[in-house]
């Protein structure tokens, strides 16, 4: 099953590519918050299944803009750090051994199209697969850790690299955190939708030319992992925000290295999913 935020209200988007409105469509059963609705993930699935047939708006008429982060409003987002062993290479680091951690502050959260505003310094795009949570817990087995999730979706982590190095013990959160450094979208796919979850491409491109192209199947910590070991530490919540890693590609690990500058246009996609679109301008 595939969904969507259209004008921060959770919409199905059938088999035909047609969008329905949730909330409107179950005439008020499904609160129109998107985060509420996961609360009440698994009633709000059986509903959305029954719709599958029903007509509703083209998909391919909804401008753009109208689309936003599916998860909005989540209580916490995990990101993690150094989880495909070719990106840590490239940045000159060890492959971890437990899970590096980190967060994106819900304020840098954004929608899949639109612009990004350039921080002064040294800008990198990183490609990831991003889970949301929908059935919470604690102590989540890594056999179980697919059924928690309710959906995948496209995230950017984008990056400050002086900021996030800066220091006699760097932390990365503030440095991914300004606004529109995590853009989510467009689409939220739910896990069975895919042949294998744990192996999707993933890449993006910086006004047409490639400069990430990976696979999931190659994380050090896979999706279930990562769900295992997070939810021993602190039980996860209906709609939190797993940022899972970047593969090799990014511009600091390039020589000569390489970052965002304004006009650049940085296009992200999962198979399965669909693409991201977002234009690099200046700070005014
Ligand atoms: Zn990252």
């Amino acid at each position: 099953m595939r969904l969507a935020n259209i004008a921060n209200r959770l919409t199905l988007v059938t088999p035909n590519n047609e969008v329905i409105d949730l909330s409107q469509e179950s005439g008020g059963r499904f609160s129109p918050s998107i985060q509420e609705c996961y609360e009440r993930w698994d009633g709000l699935l059986e509903y959305a299944r029954t719709l599958e047939s029903t007509p509703g708006k083209p998909l391919a008429e909804v401008p753009p803009e109208d689309f936003g982060n599916p998860a909005p409003e989540p209580r916490q987002v995990f990101a993690i750090g150094l989880n495909y062993a070719a990106h840590a290479a490239e940045a000159s680091l060890a492959v971890p051994e437990d899970l590096t951690v980190f967060t994106k502050f819900a304020s840098s959260l954004t929608g899949p199209y639109g612009t990004v505003t350039l921080p002064p310094g040294t800008v990198d795009w990183e490609v990831e697969l991003v889970a949301v949570i929908g059935r919470g817990g604690s102590h989540i087995p890594a056999d179980k850790a697919w059924s928690h999730v309710a959906g995948i979706t496209i995230g950017q982590d984008l990056s400050e690299r002086t900021m996030q190095s800066a220091g006699p013990a760097p932390q990365y959160s503030l440095a991914k955190s300004f606004p529109g450094f995590g853009p989510v979208g467009p689409l939220l796919v739910t896990p069975d939708e895919f042949e294998d979850p744990d192996s999707i491409e993933l890449g993006c491109a910086i006004n047409g030319e490639e400069v990430q192209k990976g696979n999931t199947s190659d994380m050090v910590f896979p999706v279930p992992e990562i769900i295992a070991r997070l939810s021993k530490v602190t039980p996860l919540f209906p709609g939190d925000v797993i940022f899972t890693g970047t593969p090799p590609g990014v511009g600091v690990g390039r020589v000569p290295q390489r970052f965002l500058a304004p006009g650049d246009e940085l296009v992200t996609y999962m198979r399965g999913v669909g693409q991201m679109r977002h234009r690099m301008q200046a700070a005014s």
